[in-house]
C-alpha cells in the first residue's frame, strides 16, 4: 500500500461554502472567548493551539458558490456583527418584492406577495463574492484553508470518522501515474464536518454507511440554471426581487424563476426545475432559454449582455428528508444535510446557522474531550429548536404537496403556512427524483413526439445560448488528462435499456453538455462521450439518472467552475 502523508488537525471542515466557513469562524470565536475567560481566572483549561482546517475543491473559496441568492442576514449579524464596517459584499437591501404567474405570452401579478416570499430586510448578494469575503474573515481568524483540494474518501477507525483522504493529483486518463503524480494526503481530525453543498459526494457515502436517512423521506432536488446579465440602465433597481411561477413549466413540474436586481445595472436571473419532473425530453437549460424569450423577461434583457452562467442543484425535500446529522467523529451541515427552505427558496442563512450550531457542539466536545455521536448530538437538537429549525418544520410538507401538481401544491402548501403549520401535520410521502421520470412511451404514447412536443428551440446567440456557449461564461476548466469523474456503472444500460425506454435523458438533463452520444462510423455502434471538462459540479446526473448508474466523484482539486458574481 502506498505511503501517504498524514496531517493531524483538531477539526476538519470539508467544503469551503458558507456552512463550513461560518462554523469554522464561530468555533474560533468561541475558543478565543473561552481562553480569555480562563486567563482572567475563570474555570477550565485553555484550548491551546487549536488547529482548524477547511478543504475546498474549487480553485479558490467562492469558485463553486452559486445560488439565486437573497440572504436573510440573521445569522450573519450574529456571526460578524460589524459586517457592514467590514465591507461585506452585499449587492443591495431588498426594496421591492413582486410575484407573477406567467402564461405562454402574458403575466398576472399576484395582488399580494405570499409571506414566505416577502424579502423585506434581506439582501441580494452574489454568493460567490460573499463566500470569498467570508473566507477572508475565516483566514484572518487563524483557520487554515486549503483551496484546490477535494476530499475523496472518508477515513474510519471502526465506525468512527477520523478524517478524509484528499484526491491524488497527476493520474492519467488510463488510470496510470503521470510524471507530476502527487498522492493525496490523509487529514486526521477529532471531528470532521461535512458541508460539501447539495448532494455531497462524501456525505452520500456517510449517509449510506450508517443508514442516516432511515425512516426519512428521500432527498429531492431542484436544478437552478442561472445567468447574470448587464442590462441597459433603468430597467431594474438594485434590490428589486421578482419571482415567477407557471411558464415555461407545465402543470406537474415543480419550480419557478427568480429575477434579482444587482448593483451596476446587473441582474441575476434563473429558473429552478424540480428534478422530480416526469417528461423524459425535458431539458432544464433549454427551459431557462425559453423563459428568457417570454416577453416579460426579454423586455428586461434585450440590448444587454451575459456576464456569467452557472447551474447547481438545491435540496428541496424539506424537514422530513433531513438525515441524522451526527455520527461518532462526524457531522453534516448545510445543503449536504438537506437544510434548505424550499418554500422561501433560501438556504444561505440556514447553512450559516447550521455551521454555527455545529461549532457550538464541537466546542463542548473539545472541552469534554468527547467526540462521540451522543456528545455531538446537541447540534442536531439545537438546530431543530432554533428559528431556522422552526422555519423548516413550518413548511415541512411543502415540496411533497407539489408532487400532485402546481395547483394542489399551492393550495396545500399555502394553507399549511398561513395556518402556522397546523394542517398536514404528519409526513406526506415523496418519491425519489430518479424514479419519477416516465418512459417516452408512457409520457408521449407510442408515436415519436414532434420537436415542438419535445420543446426544442433554436438558440439565437443573443438572448438564448446553447450549452457550450453558456459553459464558456462559467469559467469552467478541468485538467483534461485525468480519468472522467462521472463514473458509469454499466455502459450497456445506456446503449440498450436507457436508449429504448428514455432516449438517454442525460443528454438533456445535464446543463453543460457533458453527455454526448456518438455513433462509431465504422461499426455503427453508439459511444457515450463524456465531455467531463465542461462539468459544472451541479450533481443533476447523480440525482436524475433513472437507473442510478451515474456517480459523480470529485475530479482533481481546482477543477470546475470559476464563479465570480453568480
Ligand atoms: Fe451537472 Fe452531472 Fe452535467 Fe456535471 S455532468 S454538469 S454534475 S449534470
Amino acid at each position: 500500500m502506498e505511503e501517504r502523508d498524514i496531517m493531524e488537525v483538531d477539526v476538519l471542515f470539508v467544503g469551503g461554502g458558507v456552512a463550513c466557513l461560518s462554523g469554522a469562524l464561530h468555533l474560533m470565536n468561541l475558543v478565543k472567548e473561552h481562553n480569555k475567560k480562563v486567563e482572567a481566572g475563570g474555570e477550565g483549561k485553555k484550548l491551546e493551539e487549536l488547529m482548524v482546517a477547511i478543504l475546498e475543491k474549487g480553485a479558490y473559496v467562492g469558485a463553486h458558490a452559486i445560488s439565486g441568492a437573497v440572504m436573510d442576514p440573521g445569522p450573519l449579524k450574529e456571526l460578524i456583527p460589524d459586517f457592514l464596517e467590514k465591507e461585506a459584499p452585499l449587492e443591495a437591501e431588498v426594496k421591492k418584492d413582486e410575484v407573477y404567474f406567467l402564461t405562454e405570452k402574458g403575466q398576472f401579478k399576484f395582488p399580494m406577495v405570499p409571506p414566505p416570499l416577502n424579502n423585506h430586510g434581506n439582501y441580494v448578494i452574489s454568493l460567490a463574492r460573499f463566500t470569498e469575503w467570508l473566507g477572508q474573515q475565516v483566514e484572518d481568524s487563524g483557520v487554515d484553508i486549503f483551496p484546490g483540494f477535494a476530499g475523496t474518501e472518508i477515513l474510519y477507525d471502526g465506525d468512527r470518522v477520523i478524517g478524509v483522504r484528499t484526491g491524488d493529483k497527476g493520474i492519467g486518463p488510463d488510470g496510470n501515474k503521470k510524471s507530476n503524480y502527487e498522492p493525496g494526503i490523509d487529514l486526521h481530525a477529532k471531528v470532521t464536518v461535512f458541508g460539501e453543498g447539495s448532494r455531497g459526494s462524501l456525505t452520500k457515502t456517510l449517509i449510506k454507511k450508517f443508514n442516516l436517512d432511515e425512516g426519512r423521506n428521500p432527498s429531492n432536488y431542484v436544478v437552478g440554471v442561472k445567468e447574470v446579465w448587464e442590462i441597459p440602465e433603468g430597467r431594474i433597481e438594485p434590490g428589486d426581487v421578482i419571482h415567477t411561477m407557471g411558464y415555461p413549466h407545465k402543470g406537474k413540474t415543480y419550480g419557478g424563476s427568480f429575477i434579482y436586481g444587482m448593483s451596476d445595472n446587473r441582474v441575476s436571473i434563473g429558473l429552478m426545475t424540480g428534478l422530480d419532473y416526469e417528461d423524459p425530453y425535458l431539458d432544464p437549460h433549454r427551459e431557462f432559454q425559453k423563459f428568457k424569450l417570454h416577453p416579460f423577461v426579454s423586455s428586461l434583457l434585450e440590448g444587454g449582455s451575459i456576464v456569467q452562467y452557472g447551474a447547481n442543484t438545491a435540496p428541496v425535500g424539506g424537514y422530513f428528508s433531513i438525515p441524522k446529522l451526527v455520527v461518532d467523529g462526524g457531522m453534516i451541515v448545510g445543503d449536504s444535510g438537506n437544510l434548505f427552505i424550499s418554500q422561501k427558496i433560501k438556504g444561505v442563512h440556514v447553512a450559516m446557522k447550521s455551521g454555527m450550531l455545529a461549532a457550538e457542539a464541537i466546542f463542548q466536545a473539545l472541552i469534554s474531550e468527547d467526540f462521540s455521536a451522543s456528545r455531538l448530538e446537541s447540534y442536531q437538537n439545537s438546530l431543530f429548536e432554533s428559528q431556522v429549525g422552526q422555519e423548516l418544520y413550518r413548511s415541512r410538507n411543502f415540496h411533497q404537496a407539489f408532487q400532485g401538481g402546481l395547483w394542489s401544491g399551492m393550495i396545500k402548501g399555502g394553507l399549511q403556512y398561513f395556518l402556522g403549520g397546523k394542517i398536514l401535520k404528519d409526513r406526506l410521502p415523496s418519491e425519489p427524483d430518479h424514479s419519477r421520470l416516465k418512459k417516452v412511451s408512457e409520457f408521449y404514447g407510442t408515436n415519436e413526439p414532434s420537436d415542438e412536443q419535445k420543446g426544442i428551440i433554436k438558440f439565437d446567440g443573443k438572448l438564448t445560448f446553447d450549452k457550450e456557449t453558456d459553459v464558456y461564461y462559467s469559467g469552467t476548466t478541468h485538467e483534461e488528462q485525468q480519468p472522467p469523474h462521472l463514473k458509469i456503472a454499466d455502459l450497456n444500460v445506456c446503449y440498450t435499456k436507457c436508449k429504448e425506454e428514455f432516449q438517454n435523458p442525460c443528454l438533456r438533463f445535464c446543463p453543460a453538455n457533458v453527455y454526448e452520444m456518438e455513433v462509431d462510423e465504422e461499426t455503427g455502434k453508439p459511444n457515450l462521450k463524456l465531455n467531463f471538462s465542461n462539468c459544472l459540479h451541479c450533481k443533476t446526473c447523480d440525482v436524475k439518472d433513472p437507473y442510478e448508474i451515474i456517480t459523480w466523484v470529485p475530479p482533481e482539486g481546482g477543477g470546475g467552475p470559476k464563479y465570480t458574481v453568480v
